[in-house]
């Protein structure tokens, strides 16, 4: 079922998400939930306080190229462990904050760990677009934008490809 995605200045995106200690039935709809409403955003990553829902889950679906598939990934109480000390400009525009963008400097590469949808613990090395979604979306788990990070914001006349 697709839920409703809250947008600013909504309170909860301010709210810090709890972790997640059951996953049980009502976890699971919540997760397929969250791909639904992410698929039909469109977005390419969804975390649970943009759907009003203060738990620390995340999913993210990004292909790298038009020829692989796009990778799904569902991540419950995500911890970074490490970051590239590199870092790169790029420009994110957000589900919550419609018709916004903006440059953000963030480590081009990430190591991150948590569970997956049944509790089993998980662990990735992400590099490139995929390690900036993780990292917009992980930031949402407490309560933190796109726009505090960014170095500058504006409303663009088309709207950007990637929204998280
Ligand atoms: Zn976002």
């Amino acid at each position: 079922m697709e839920r409703e995605i809250v947008t600013v200045p909504h309170p909860v995106l301010r709210k810090k998400a709890r972790p997640v200690t059951k996953f049980d039935g009502r976890f699971q709809k919540l997760v397929d939930d969250m791909i639904e409403t992410m698929r039909a955003a469109p977005g390419v990553g969804l975390a649970a306080p943009q759907v009003n829902v203060l738990q620390q889950v995340i999913v993210v679906e990004y292909g790298e190229d038009e020829d692989s598939p796009p990778q799904l990934y569902v991540l419950a109480n995500p911890r970074i462990l490490s970051t590239s000390t590199e870092t790169e400009v790029g420009v994110e525009g957000c589900l919550s904050i419609p018709g916004w963008v903006g440059e953000v400097e963030r480590p081009l590469s990430i190591e991150v760990r948590g569970q997956n949808r049944y509790g089993n613990p998980v662990r990735y090395r992400l590099s490139g677009w995929v390690a900036r979604i993780f990292q917009h979306e992980i930031d949402h788990l407490h309560g933190v934008l796109f726009t505090d990070r960014a170095l500058r914001v504006w409303q663009p006349e088309e709207p950007v490809p990637d929204n998280v």
